[in-house]
């Protein structure tokens, strides 16, 4: 199992929880919003990170660390991996277990059959899903690519059912309207938890063009929020 970055320590990432966090590479989507570009687009020019390192490390730390945060770049997809990815991340996951930590994963939703096959296995703890936009032709707009409606509603379900923590997010992107929000928030209704992400206009976005546009503000998004919160139990903006 290889990885294209490794935040060693971090009390965000993770909410309540002291996590290290570990960035596959490639992804099915092409979000113009996306703050990665090099990990989507350019991985062959990041340095590769081997397991062998990390898991050294985590021995080494196991008491002052909750857990492991796998994100990417799309964990739960094959894009741009190599041919035994889903055998070498399931076996990465359970080497992690064994020294007694959490595994978190952020995904898009677009696999759900292998989120449930680790939801069912009980290898992961907590998922935090991306909901890019209100389910309809918009998504699209949102991931750069064709999406298949279906299965990001399937995860969703499987996520809800689910006993594991979890949360949605969404980044306000500069394409996001007022309206698409409150549309998004109808359809995650009775979710435990969900946040709203303030666009951040950095310079690595896939379509830097974005970083110009307006956006939705905290202090919009404070207002917007008022119509929303009361579909969650636990409802915060972040940035
Ligand atoms: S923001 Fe979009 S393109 Fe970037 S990693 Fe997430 S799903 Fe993939």
């Amino acid at each position: 199992m290889i990885f294209y970055g490794w935040q060693k320590i971090s009390l965000i990432e993770w909410p309540n929880k002291i996590s290290t966090v570990l960035f596959v590479s490639g992804c099915n989507f092409k979000c113009p919003f996306c703050y990665n570009r090099d990990l989507v687009l350019n991985y062959d020019r990041l340095p590769k990170i081997s397991q062998r390192k990390i898991l050294n490390f985590l021995k080494l730390r196991q008491r002052l660390i909750d857990g492991v945060i796998i994100t990417g770049g799309e964990p739960l997809s094959g894009v741009a991996k190599t041919k035994n990815y889903f055998n070498d991340l399931f076996n990465f996951i359970k080497k992690v277990k064994k020294l007694g930590l959490k595994i978190g994963i952020e995904t898009n939703g677009s696999d759900p059959e292998i989120l449930e096959k680790l939801i069912k296995e009980k290898l992961i703890d907590f998922v935090a899903m991306d909901i890019k936009a209100p389910l309809n032709a918009k998504y699209e707009e949102l991931t750069g690519v064709k999406v298949d409606l279906n299965k990001i509603k399937k995860s969703i379900e499987i996520i809800k059912n689910s006993e594991i923590d979890y949360e949605f997010r969404t980044t306000v992107a500069p394409l996001l309207s007022e309206k698409d929000i409150l549309e998004i928030a109808e359809e995650l209704k009775t979710a435990k938890k969900y946040a709203l992400q303030v666009f951040q206009p950095v310079d690595t976005l896939i379509e830097p063009s974005l970083a110009k546009m307006r956006f939705l503000n905290r202090k919009e998004l404070e207002e917007i929020s008022k119509k929303i919160k009361d579909n969650f139990q636990k409802f915060e903006i972040r940035g």
